[in-house]
């Protein structure tokens, strides 16, 4: 299967650099599968027979399938992955819902079409839904998401012009490996306003090339071709110019003095922070790209040489009985006792068949590290107290004394 050039997949890639649909082009590339597009194609396979069929994911355990010659096997995990996915989905189908699985839809910026996974209409509340099932490992953001949009977007057009009354527009991301099950809403007018900005950039594209730019941001050239081959001149430049940063530009209504004049103030740092992936995606495919011209001779001034990673043994067998015969080790010094991690005890142990003590004795066991991430303030989960703050409320109500018996 060939995808289109302005597929909905590659949608946040050609909406926003509208010059790397040609640039691609050109590079003549042929279509290939990757093992990862199969695995998840044999996924989508069963996800839509089970919905189809109102099996649970358990029916398809043990089946299995042929994709690009290779064999795939709906394993432990993958039933598991799809029995998440039929618990988010299913709740969603009302008594009256219309229910489309794989629906067709036509693109509504360019000829061709695409393929909803899963998608509803809930006449009680005027709702469409559309779910899309993702089975990798790259966490896929829901909000603003163009692919999904576009989805809902065809659908929306085709079941207007068939008179249904549709008050708001639901895009769900079904993402089980990643525990990823989240939904964007939009009311008609914000699908509307997105439809247009899709139809310009496609306009752009196919009817005046001369208009097209290159914009590099991280997403959009961690899945294009032309950055993957590490060969965008203007990914390049790019991040050239968000390395030398004009910092005269960078204005704020209130300036943050700093007492060293040399120090970089925070809007400053907001502003490389906000960039940083894009660079960070540039210099990981330039780092490739350069190891392929080494490897060929082909870089100028650089050449390759011997390294070397950690030791390890050249047969364990031969090496466990060294260590037991002539260096007489115990066995707890030759395997130093490790339990096995929670995920690594669910693929031999079904939790869900433990009894109700052991479920509770299992649950107190287990803990999850705590950690935060940055993200722009335009996400919509709640930010973490500000960590100074907690800091001066801790020091207003705790002295050294109060802790200390002295
Ligand atoms: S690598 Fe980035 S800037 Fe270059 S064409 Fe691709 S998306 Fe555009």
């Amino acid at each position: 299967m060939k995808h289109a050039r302005l597929s909905p997949s590659s949608s946040h890639r050609w909406a926003n650099c509208t010059a790397s649909v040609a640039a691609i082009a050109a590079l003549n590339l042929p279509y290939q599968s990757s093992g990862a597009a199969d695995d998840g194609t044999f996924s989508h396979t069963y996800h839509e027979h089970l919905l189809r069929n109102g099996q649970p994911a358990e029916w398809a355990l043990g089946s299995t399938g042929k994709i690009n010659g290779k064999e795939y096997v709906v394993d432990a995990e993958r039933c598991q992955r799809l029995q998440a996915s039929l618990d988010y989905i299913r709740p969603f189908i009302t008594e009256r819902a219309e229910v489309w699985l794989e629906r067709a839809v036509n693109l509504f910026y360019d000829d061709g079409n695409g393929y909803c996974d899963v998608s509803m209409y809930i006449p009680e509340t005027k709702a469409l839904h559309v779910f899309d099932y993702k089975d990798g490992w790259t966490f896929v953001p829901v909000q603003g998401n163009e692919q999904f949009r576009i989805y809902a977007a065809c659908l929306y057009e085709e079941l207007i012009e068939e008179f249904y009354e549709i008050e708001s527009i639901h895009c769900h991301v079904c993402q089980p490996r990643v525990n990823n099950f989240a939904c964007e809403t939009l009311t008609p007018d914000e699908l509307t306003d997105f439809m247009g900005f899709i139809q310009t950039q496609a306009k752009i594209i196919t009817e005046t090339p001369e208009l097209c730019t290159f914009v590099a941001s991280e997403k959009a050239c961690t899945w294009c071709d032309l950055g993957r081959l590490g060969q965008c001149k203007a990914q390049a430049e790019q991040a050239a110019d968000l390395i030398q940063l004009e910092f005269d530009d960078l204005t704020t209504p209130e300036p943050v003095q700093t007492l060293n004049p040399g120090q970089m103030t925070p809007i400053e740092i907001a502003h490389i922070y906000r960039n940083i992936g894009t660079v960070q995606t540039f210099i990981k495919q330039m780092t490739a790209r350069a190891q392929e011209l080494t490897e060929a001779g082909e870089l100028p001034g650089f050449k390759r040489v011997q390294s070397f990673g950690n030791r390890k043994w050249t047969d364990d067998d031969e090496a466990i009985k060294f260590m037991k015969g002539t260096l007489k080790l115990k066995r707890d010094q030759m395997f130093p006792p490790k339990p096995v991690t929670p995920p690594q005890l669910e693929k031999i142990v079904d939790f869900k068949t433990l009894s109700t003590r052991a479920a509770n004795r299992l649950s107190e066991l287990i803990t999850r590290p705590e950690s935060s991430i940055i993200v722009p303030m335009t996400d919509k989960r709640d930010a973490l107290p500000i960590i100074a703050d907690e800091f001066e409320a801790i020091e207003t109500t705790t002295t050294i004394e109060d802790d200390f018996d002295f």
